[in-house]
């Protein structure tokens, strides 16, 4: 067994990475002395389908739900946002805990339905497939290791109900690795990038909205059974979110685009960029020609928006 980077460095459990095939020991059951122990103190982050599972389940819209019960987080340094559920008002416990157990439990999340396997998704640079690797976790306060029940990794992933959970969270966890693996090269992506990430992913209803615009449909070319179907099912249309953002973030297109409207797009972002340079010239020129009133010889380099681009002085 290799280890790999810890997950969660703020994490004490430090993992040992193992495969679909190894065999752990354990079993939870009311009645056992730490019951609702884990869920008393809480470091759970969703997926896209945890959300629209939830929601669903409570009866409120993805914005009501992101607003009561969660909190964002960075998943990497300047990098894309995560969502978290959040615990009680001045407290560790997770809002859904009940004395007989999990309020949600049909609807769990991904995380409570793994534990006490740990899900480590890992792509190399050079490999365009994510690798689906385990960790167990072992706390103190966490009887079921000591139940004598063997079962093996894969088979409690079944019992758990999670396979379905992993194959409709694929597409979300492939884009954050690709933004991971795509390394400091590509950048920090952008503000609108982001927001638009965090919407796609983790706001449903508002992407339900932003797809039924005008303003969506002057730009993407979707069939009218293709919209209606994606409409009236949120699981299609998340699916279709983790689409629309490899198109936006990576340039991998998959959904058709109106022409004329792309080419209008774009070239009303050259008409917006030539004022931004006309502008910036405009003031680079007044500012110089104070200085000179005032006799102060301009320094035309530190003027420049561009470090190191083509403006200097000989
Ligand atoms: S969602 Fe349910 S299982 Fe998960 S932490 Fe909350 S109470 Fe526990
Ligand atoms: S056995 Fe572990 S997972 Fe089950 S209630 Fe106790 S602490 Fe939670």
């Amino acid at each position: 067994m290799s280890k790999p980077e810890v997950p969660f460095p703020q994490s004490p459990v430090v993992p040992n990475m193992v495969e679909g095939d190894h065999q752990i020991q354990f079993s939870c059951h009311k009645g056992i002395s730490c019951w609702n122990a884990c869920c008393a103190n809480i470091d759970i982050s969703l997926t896209p389908y945890d959300i629209v599972r939830l929601k669903k389940h409570l009866g409120i819209s993805s914005t009501d739900f992101l607003r009561e019960y969660t909190v964002p987080y960075e998943m990497e340094k300047d990098g894309l946002a995560g969502v978290k559920l959040r615990p009680i008002e001045n407290g560790s416990a997770c809002r859904f805990m009940q004395p007989e157990g999990c309020g949600v439990y049909a609807d769990r999340p991904t995380a409570c339905r793994y534990y006490p396997v740990a899900l480590l998704s890992l792509r190399r640079q050079d490999e365009y497939i994510d690798r689906q690797s385990y960790a167990i976790v072992k706390e103190a306060h966490c009887k079921g290791h000591e139940v004598a029940r063997p079962i093996n990794i894969d088979d409690y992933r079944k019992e758990q109900g999670v396979v379905e959970y992993d194959d409709l969270a694929r597409g979300w966890r492939q884009l954050v690795l690709k933004k991971k693996s795509s390394g400091p090269s590509i950048g920090a992506p952008s503000l609108k990038s982001r927001q638009l990430f965090f919407m796609a992913c983790y706001d449903i209803d508002t992407f339900h909205s932003f797809v039924e615009s005008d303003a969506f449909g002057k730009l993407f070319k979707l069939g009218a059974d293709e919209k209606a179907m994606l409409m009236a099912d949120d699981v299609e249309l998340m699916q279709f979110a983790f689409r629309f953002l490899k198109q936006v973030m990576f340039g991998e297109q998959s959904i058709p685009l109106d022409e004329e409207a792309a080419q209008l797009r774009l070239s009303n972002w050259q008409v917006r960029q030539a004022q931004i340079e006309l502008e910036a010239a405009e003031k680079r020129a007044k500012l110089e020609q104070e200085m000179l009133e005032e006799g102060i010889e301009p320094d035309v380099t530190g003027l420049c928006d561009d470090e190191g681009g083509s403006c200097s002085r000989d």
